[in-house]
């Protein structure tokens, strides 16, 4: 072996060595590199030039979260792990990659094998061989997601900081602004950021002071939020809702603060609206009651659950049907709902009812409440209890009516009056003025007085009437029951009316049918005459053939027994006359109204005999009705109790005409009357009579004349009369003469007035006018007791 050889072998085994201890680096490092790529956090691919996997290492396994990777062995990357969209552009770079040479880098967002995002950064390398041509393709890439997180919320932030409609601001730790959006250089009244940037946060407070107040209790609670008054540029100020904390570092050092601030002046002014919309609303004394588009009851104020007694608890979620009276017809809610959904106001009146029951009046309002596209959100309904004001709506109507009535019964009373009044007076004064003519023969004198006489009666009737229905209404007539024979009241009737009746040519009928027995009772027999005189007269009146009959019978209104004692009787008037039509029969009975409303008054009347009748009915405690048919004729029916035991309440009997003069041409007559016209015509009717007359014009005249003239044995003592009235002067004549005969004699016709002459100290009463017939009968009748 030459030096040459050992050199060189020396040179080869140092060459085997290095060799040797290069694989054994090599080894080492290979192992290094293994155990680097198994636990690496980089997950790398190698690829063949097909671009199929060739091997991946853990941190690809574990990003992807494959379970099995030999599976994804030999076969194309990344067609094998992802969708097309993430397939196109690397294989397009692998593409590249192999064909250029040169490394090329991939961002992208991909998902593991369950769906989960990720983001990473892959750096496609395409690795060389010796010659230089390229083998495989290694793909390194690493997980992102973090960072990309991170950037992606530091851009939201950075949005939200800058987007906001807040005025946010950062300052560093002096209180210095650092950083500003778009809303506070706004808000501060500047378009130039410049401006704000660098100064200081309390410049922005109305009151510095607070707003160092401010900052140091952020320093030590981290946050402070509230109201203030904030400044702007031109140093106006507005009202500011403000939030803030402060910023730490990774230490907990405060570095900064952060604030975001809103001008709530607006807000402010809404809320206190609403707050005082929502107080009155609470506070109203209307009842107010908001419902859904439904109609369901979302709200109630206090005042309707006062009226209603329905709390809110009660209705919430309620139609307001609730209240519903069933008084109203379907179609009046149908007609509300009409008008509301047509975002029209609808107005009316309900008549509702309460939860106890309790019906009331209600005066609404209802609304559409929309919203700011024009949309029903809601409906109010505003109310007012006017169940007061329709009570007295009421009553008012009622007075109106009978103002009205009131009015209509004075032109009807003007218009009978007026006509009763001047009819028979035209007749009085015509035939008067007649008897003047100096060839009347006796009979044609007869016939006048007659009619005369006829007209006269009438006009008294009228006026009779007038005074009775004046007493009844002022409430001045008295009951004055006496023991009555209805037989003989009713006989005397049917003798009085005959003769009417005949001279018309139709029928009366009385058949008695009571006994003596039954037919005498207790009650005001001057007012049953009354009623009778009236029926019979107008069944006359009205019937213009025919027939009318009349009658009595008693009765037991209690049906428990059938033999019970009568406790009722019932009168009848029935005529084959014109009859009533059917919606007069009500009115007939009111004072001055006639069946006949027409102008043509084909009857003469004054339309009271009827209202004096069911008055008197009614005083004597009974009832009267009216049966009528047009053409056929008409029964008047009245009751009165049967009263068999009643006591005679007149007051003191006058006293007896005990030691009287026998004849009338013994009587010395005083006249008491104050009016010439009545005196004279006395003195004209029994100047030839008496013995002697003597006048007097007053009271204290006449008793002047009787205390100092014993021989006067008669007195007609007018009632009256100035300085004393003629009871007052029979008084104090009673007082020193007890014999002499006095009559009183009154012109106004009263029922009343026979009692109280009585009482008195008069003997008889005779009611003005009186002829000499009637006067002489009354003279007579207590001289016959002499
Ligand atoms: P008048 O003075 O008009 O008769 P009344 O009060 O007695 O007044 O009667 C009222 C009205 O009733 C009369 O005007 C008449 O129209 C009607 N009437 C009364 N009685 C009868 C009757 N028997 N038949 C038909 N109508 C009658």
């Amino acid at each position: 072996m030459t030096n040459k050889e050992v050199k060189t072998k020396e040179e080869l085994l140092i060459k085997i060595n290095k060799l040797e201890s290069k694989i054994a680096e090599l080894e080492k490092s290979e192992f290094k590199i293994s155990s680097w790529l198994a636990n690496s956090p980089v997950c790398t691919k190698v690829l063949d030039l097909d671009f199929n996997l060739q091997y991946m290492s853990n941190a690809g396994v574990r990003a992807l979260q494959i379970d099995d990777v030999s599976a994804f062995y030999g076969k194309p990357y990344p067609l094998s792990f992802f969708p097309d969209s993430f397939n196109i552009p690397m294989r397009d770079n692998l593409n590249r990659a192999k064909e250029t040479g040169e490394t090329i880098i991939q961002e992208g967002e991909i998902q593991d094998v369950k769906g989960n995002k990720l983001w990473f950064q892959a750096t496609i390398t395409p690795v060389h061989n010796k010659q230089g041509g390229i083998d495989h393709i290694l793909v390194v890439s690493i997980d992102t997601s973090i960072r990309k997180r991170a950037e992606e919320a530091l851009r939201l932030k950075n949005l939200v900081f800058d987007a906001s409609i807040a005025a946010n601001s950062i300052a560093d730790i002096d209180g210095v602004i650092t950083e500003v959006n778009d809303a506070f250089i706004q808000m501060w009244g500047s378009s130039n950021k410049d401006e704000v940037l660098g100064k200081r946060i309390v410049k922005f407070f109305q009151d510095q002071g607070e707003a160092a107040g401010i900052i140091t209790s952020l320093g030590l609670t981290d946050k402070w939020e509230g109201n203030y008054i904030a400044k702007k540029k031109d140093g106006s100020t507005f009202l500011a809702y403000g939030f803030a904390t402060s910023i730490k570092d990774e230490n907990g050092t405060i570095v900064g603060y952060q604030s975001s601030v809103q001008d709530i002046t607006e807000r402010k002014e809404a809320e206190d609206s609403v707050r005082k919309l929502s107080t009155a609303v609470q506070q109203s004394p209307s009842l107010i009651a908001i419902t859904d588009t439904e109609g369901k009851l979302e709200y109630v104020n206090p005042k309707f659950t006062e009226l209603t007694g329905y709390s809110s608890t009660d209705v919430i979620g309620q139609k307001p049907s609730i209240l519903k009276s069933g008084e109203q017809k379907d179609s009046f809610y149908k007609d509300l709902w009409q008008t509301v959904v047509s975002d029209k106001i609808w107005r009316g009146q309900f008549h509702n009812k309460k939860k106890n029951g309790e019906l009331f009046w209600e005066a609404a309002s209802i609304s559409a409440i929309l919203n700011e596209s024009g949309e029903i959100i809601n409906y109010i309904k505003i109310g007012e209890d006017i169940t007061q004001q329709k009570i007295n709506e009421e009553e008012l109507n009622k007075a109106l009516e009978k103002a009205l009535e009131s009015d209509r019964l004075k032109s009807a009373f003007l218009t009978n009056m007026s006509h009763e009044i001047r009819t028979p007076m035209n007749g009085i004064l015509g035939f008067i003025d007649l008897l003047n003519e100096p060839s009347l023969s006796r009979i044609q004198i007869d016939q006048y007085s007659a009619i005369i006489n006829k007209s006269s009666n009438r006009l008294l009737n009228t006026i009779n009437d007038i005074i009775d229905i004046s007493k009844i209404e002022a409430g001045e007539v008295v009951v004055s029951t006496t023991e009555t024979s209805l037989n003989s009241e009713l006989d005397e009737l049917y003798s009085f009316h005959c003769a009417e009746a005949k001279m018309k040519g139709l029928s009366l009928f009385f058949e008695p049918s009571l006994s003596h027995e039954q037919a005498t009772i207790f009650t005001d027999s001057h007012k049953l005459h009354g009623i009778l005189t009236n029926l019979i007269k107008n069944a006359i009146k009205y019937t213009e053939k025919g027939s009318i009959e009349f009658g009595v019978s008693a009765r037991s209104t209690t049906k428990l027994k059938a033999d019970s004692e009568p406790d009722e009787v019932e009168f009848f008037v029935k005529d084959t006359g014109i009859g009533i039509p059917e919606n007069r029969m009500k009115a007939i009975f009111n004072r001055f109204e006639q069946a006949d409303i027409g102008d043509e008054r084909a009857f003469e009347g004054s339309g009271l005999g009827l209202a004096i009748s069911k008055a008197y009915v009614e005083m004597l405690g009974g009832e009267i009705f009216v049966e009528s048919e047009e053409g056929i004729g008409s029964t008047f029916t009245f009751t009165i109790p049967y009263v068999k035991t009643e006591k005679n309440e007149l007051g003191q009997k006058p006293e007896n005409f005990v030691n009287g003069p026998a004849s009338l041409e013994n009587l010395n007559l005083l006249i008491v009357e104050d009016d010439d016209v009545s005196s004279e015509l006395i003195e004209a009717m029994i100047k030839d009579t008496f013995r002697k007359i003597t006048f007097a014009e007053n009271g204290i005249e006449a008793i002047e004349i009787c205390r100092n003239n014993p021989e006067i044995n008669l007195v007609l003592m007018d009632v009256k009369m100035p300085k004393m009235n003629g009871y007052d002067a029979t008084r104090e004549i009673r007082k020193f003469n007890k014999n002499v005969l006095i009559i009183a004699q009154t012109a106004y016709a009263l029922l009343g007035d026979k009692q109280e002459a009585i009482e008195a100290g008069c003997n008889d009463y005779i009611s003005k006018p009186f002829n000499k017939k009637e006067l002489l009968e009354i003279i007579s009748k207590h001289l016959g007791a002499v």
